[in-house]
């Protein structure tokens, strides 16, 4: 029996981000992992390997299509996946290791097995071999993740059919690729590999793709996926996959109901979003509850109705982002170790890292509208930012929705090359209760493409210089 302040059970950037800090703040620290490495789900096989890949294959549709333009003469570039698999395989396991050494720098003793709650308190950890141990903690924090969701009747094999995880690792460029939901993973993974030559068909089940984020910026994001390849076949599902010939015949009925079509593809894409990670951890003995989700019901501390069991992360509610898990590891071990941690969940970034990005933070227009919020709206395009237009890059804007009132930013939605990166921006503005004319005021770098932030704030009050 081992005694501990607190057991994390998971080390994804949930489990070990919370297991740092609370290591930092003294307490005797466990980290209990079933896979063979560290990092979960986002660095094994969610946003590390996808953005690994999104990076390669930007750059090789690049050095075909921009480079020229640029006075850079290298021929038409070749595809050598192996390699570019390779490069990404370095790259998690550079930042897995990375995890391992942190949790050694902060003296965090690390567990390999499957962790079970057997009674407050008590940690059972059942390691490959059958063998179990137990772990005696003052508080446990659940921090286990998400897994693929399945759709009924068609099984994924990872091969032919595969989840996130099989399109991946992919041996070779699908000839066509049928991606099954429009939603962000579906749309980056989809987007590699049109860039690497696929034919992309996305299928999704919504009169939209992208669920959730603004409408104006989805529709014009369609159009520019549409410009580069991708078709769409929106208010659609996919019924069933037939796996007997050599090409997957998928069968396509209209949401609504009506004669089906067929699709064929050499890989199915299954991207319709992901589950809790919550069964087998004991959590009904306990009594630990769970929603209709099967998401661990938590109060505003991160703590179950258990005492001393907490969760956080994609296995609790909210968006399943790496950067909400790991803010609230570190609000929890603040809580656990009786400060006063917390997470304002108003302000967390989501970003798309297709090309070009979307990156949004804050309220979209429809939910303003729908809550009956009077707003403004500030919008410049990057076909007026310098910078965009002299690196070749000036498709999407930055949109800027202030309240009408006080003039409090509400939302930051952004189409456009690094969006990803301008979005920090907005979100500690708005972390601070900026108003849209404190970023106007503010002096911003020229020639940068957060001018375009700047100057979307300036069209708030309808003074924008650059249009
Ligand atoms: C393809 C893909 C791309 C993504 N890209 C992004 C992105 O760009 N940005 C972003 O913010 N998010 C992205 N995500 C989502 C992100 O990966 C998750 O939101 C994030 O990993 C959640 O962190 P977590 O710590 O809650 O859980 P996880 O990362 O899922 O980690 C949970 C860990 O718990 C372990 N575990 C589960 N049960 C047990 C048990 N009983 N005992 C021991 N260990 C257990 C699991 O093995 C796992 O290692 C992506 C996801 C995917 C699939």
């Amino acid at each position: 029996m081992a005694n501990y302040d607190v057991v994390v059970i998971g080390s994804g950037p949930g489990g070990y981000v919370c297991a740092i800090r609370a290591a930092q703040l003294g307490l005797k620290t466990a980290v209990v992992e079933k896979d063979p490495t560290f990092g979960g789900t986002c660095l094994n096989i969610g946003c590390i390997p996808s953005k690994a890949l999104l990076h390669a294959s930007e750059l090789y549709e690049e050095a075909g299509e921009k480079f020229g333009k640029m006075g850079i003469k290298v021929g038409a570039p070749k595809l050598d996946l192996p390699a570019m698999m390779k490069f990404k395989d370095e790259g998690v396991e550079s930042n897995v290791k990375g995890v391992a050494f942190l949790f050694r720098k902060n003296k965090i003793d690390t567990f390999q097995g499957t962790g079970r709650i057997t009674a407050p308190g008590k940690v059972e950890v059942k390691g490959a071999d059958g063998k179990a141990q137990m772990l005696d903690t003052r508080s446990i924090v659940i921090a286990t993740g998400s897994d693929v969701a399945r759709l009924k009747g068609i099984d994924i094999d990872e091969k032919r059919i595969v989840s996130s995880t099989g399109a991946l690792v992919l041996d070779k460029v699908p000839e066509r690729l049928l991606v099954v939901g429009a939603g962000v993973i579906g749309l980056e993974l989809g987007s590699v590999w049109r860039r690497l030559g696929a034919k992309v068909t996305v299928v999704e089940f919504l009169d939209r793709i992208l669920p959730g984020i603004d409408g104006e910026v989805c529709r014009q994001f369609q159009r520019l996926l549409e410009k580069q390849g991708i078709a769409f076949k929106l208010s659609s599902k996919v019924a069933a996959v037939d796996m007997s010939g050599n090409r997957l015949k998928a069968k396509v009925e209209p949401a609504a109901g009506g004669p089906a079509e067929t699709i064929e593809a050499d890989v199915v894409l299954v991207c319709v979003g992901r589950v809790p990670y919550s069964n087998g951890l004991g959590l009904e003995a306990v009594g630990v509850k769970k929603d209709n989700r099967g998401r661990v019901v938590v109060d505003g501390h991160f703590a179950t109705n258990v005492a001393g069991i907490y969760a956080i992360g994609d296995v609790i509610a909210g968006p399943m982002l790496a950067h909400k898990a790991e803010d609230e590891g570190i609000a929890v071990a603040e809580i656990i170790a009786g400060q006063a941690g917390q997470v304002n969940h108003e302000v967390i970034p989501n970003v798309v890292y297709t090309y070009p990005e979307i990156a949004t933070v804050g309220k979209s227009e429809e939910e303003l509208k729908e809550a009956g919020i009077a707003y403004n709206v500030g919008k410049f395009p990057f076909s007026a930012n310098p910078r965009a237009r002299v690196n070749l890059e000036t498709e999407g804007f930055v949109k800027i929705l202030a309240d009408a009132k006080s003039d409090r930013v509400l939302g930051v939605h952004i189409l456009g090359p690094d969006a990803g990166n301008m979005i920090a921006e907005a979100a500690v503005a708005m972390e601070f209760g900026a108003a849209a004319e404190d970023i106007a005021r503010t002096c911003h770098a020229h020639p940068t493409l957060p001018e375009a932030v700047k100057e979307a704030a300036l069209a708030v009050a309808k003074r924008a210089i650059h249009i």
